[in-house]
């Protein structure tokens, strides 16, 4: 027994050593000529791993140019992950010694260690760890360190890392957070990463690129920035759904730096643009453009028309029937918010769906939920409500005839509908209505001109959305400019 387990000891260790021979003998084969300089104290630690023949490890083709994995060792960071440090060591080139200032040969000063974090392997991280070697000129005293060809600039990774993490953003499925969770890197570096990534695509030069196509016709909105103090507006092509710009604030300027940014060539080849009719974008479209058409549209105008006047008029009875000490129709009228504000065609869809027993709600029989059915009689409490409020009533009147009116493809037509409803607020009285009027008669010309031009504003709409769920989505500090450029990557992602 005794003899033949010493036995197997001796074989196994005359194994080993024929082992080390081996890759010694590789090693040095292939290593130039510097690494034999400066590294052969390195290679006579190298440990290869006893196990490595035994089918233990899997031998996988390496990108990293230079690097040998002289062992890896292996470490719990919690229950289910593991992490991998890639040791070895980086060959020195011929190259390395020459001074990129002066041009002379330079001899090695010190090395230090250096750890870049590599692909994930599953769930498990991994590490590259070698001496990063430093070189001295004597000629002109200056330091410089090896390059590294699969380092990432700027960040402690490798290049595969970098690039996988740019595709994972690239797929547009993933969040900051995700992919930090997913490639174990910080959310700040993801997003220096994406920033880099987009700054690359949209800009030139520290500029944004000029639009891919000729647009026709543009649409231009405001929206809130993260405080909610401060505005922005962008300005798309209303066909594509692309930003073709963003910029702080809701001036006249901003109109004059896209144009000076398309050029007057480009813009005289656009026929009409939508906006709000409570902007200065307008007026700086006629004062740079006069061949545009300008276009107030209808989903600026319902918007306008649902905001400052149905809203404000159900608030205002909301007050008088609790002055008279009709608490319960107050309450009612308060919760009528989403119904007074949508239109009589979306609420019959409704109802018709809530017939058809329309499943909101799958509920579970796992969790004792019950399902939810989309309620209905949703009609029967808007005529409810406009029956016992005349003053609602005829708003609601009023927002059907500006539907009506959005429908119609002759200017004239148009013109005589906004007319009927021009007379329908001032026989009425209210001064919101009253306030509705001005804003029409001062602004007659830009909205009748949608009947000449029928320019949808839809793809404003789902821009404004999507603004709206990047914002929520936090990105570590704020920073307008990686958001802006978010915005510009998202309305070109499906
Ligand atoms: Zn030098």
């Amino acid at each position: 027994m005794i003899i033949s387990e010493k036995l197997i000891k001796c074989v196994k260790s005359i194994k080993n050593l024929a082992k080390k021979v081996i890759l010694l003998y590789n090693f040095n084969k292939q290593a130039p000529k510097s690494i034999l300089e400066s590294k052969i104290n390195e290679v006579n630690a190298i440990e290869t791993d006893t196990d490595n023949t035994s089918g233990k490890y899997l031998s996988i083709p390496s990108l990293l140019e230079g690097f040998t994995n002289t062992n890896t060792t292996s470490e719990k960071i919690d229950k289910n992950r593991s992490l991998y440090r890639f040791n070895g060591v980086l060959t020195i080139n011929d190259s390395d010694y020459i001074c990129p200032k002066c041009g002379h040969k330079m001899h090695i000063n010190n090395s230090h260690q250096i750890t870049l974090k590599h692909l994930c392997f599953g769930g498990n991280f991994t590490r590259v760890c070698f001496d990063h070697t430093q070189f001295y000129c004597e000629n002109c005293h200056n330091t410089n360190m090896q390059n590294i060809s699969f380092k990432a600039d700027n960040h402690r990774i490798t290049t595969e890392l970098y690039n996988y993490v740019r595709d994972l953003l690239a797929t547009g499925h993933y969040t900051n957070k995700e992919v930090a969770e997913i490639t174990g890197l910080n959310r700040n570096i993801v997003k220096d990463i994406d920033k880099k990534r987009l700054e690359e695509k949209y800009t030139i030069n520290g500029k944004l690129i000029k639009p891919e196509r000729q647009a026709i016709y543009l649409g231009i909105d405001e929206f809130k920035l993260h405080n909610g103090y401060k505005y922005a507006t962008h300005i798309i092509d209303l066909e594509t759904g692309h930003i073709l710009w963003i910029q702080e604030g809701k001036k006249k300027q901003v109109v004059y730096d896209f144009i000076n940014h398309v050029g007057g060539e480009w813009m005289s080849k656009v026929k009409a643009v939508a906006c709000d009719m409570n902007s200065d974008f307008e007026e700086a479209f006629r004062e740079k453009c006069p061949n545009i058409t300008i276009v107030f549209d209808y989903f600026h105008i319902i918007k306008n028309y649902n905001e400052k006047v149905i809203s404000a008029i159900r608030k205002d009875e909301q007050n008088r029937l609790k002055n008279e000490g009709k608490t319960e129709e107050a309450k009612t009228l308060k919760r009528s918010k989403y119904i007074l504000t949508s239109s009589l065609s979306t609420l019959i869809k409704k109802d018709k769906e809530a017939e058809n027993g329309k499943v909101i709600d799958k509920g579970s029989d796992l969790f004792k939920k019950a399902p939810v059915k989309r309620t209905g009689s949703k009609v029967d409490k808007y005529n409810k409500i406009l029956e016992e409020n005349e003053l609602l009533f005829t708003a609601e009147l009023i927002k059907e005839k500006i539907q009506h009116a959005y429908t119609l493809t002759n200017e004239n037509e148009m013109k005589l509908e906004i007319e009927e409803i021009i007379d329908m607020c001032e026989t009425n009285g209210n001064k919101h209505l009253l306030w509705f009027t001005k804003l029409l008669k001062s602004h007659m010309y830009g909205i009748t001109s949608h009947a000449k031009y029928n320019i949808s504003t839809g793809k404003i709409e789902g821009i404004n959305n999507k603004i709206k769920t990047l914002r929520r989505q936090a990105y570590g500090y704020p920073d307008d400019e990686y958001f802006f450029l978010k915005l510009f990557d998202i309305s070109r992602t499906k």
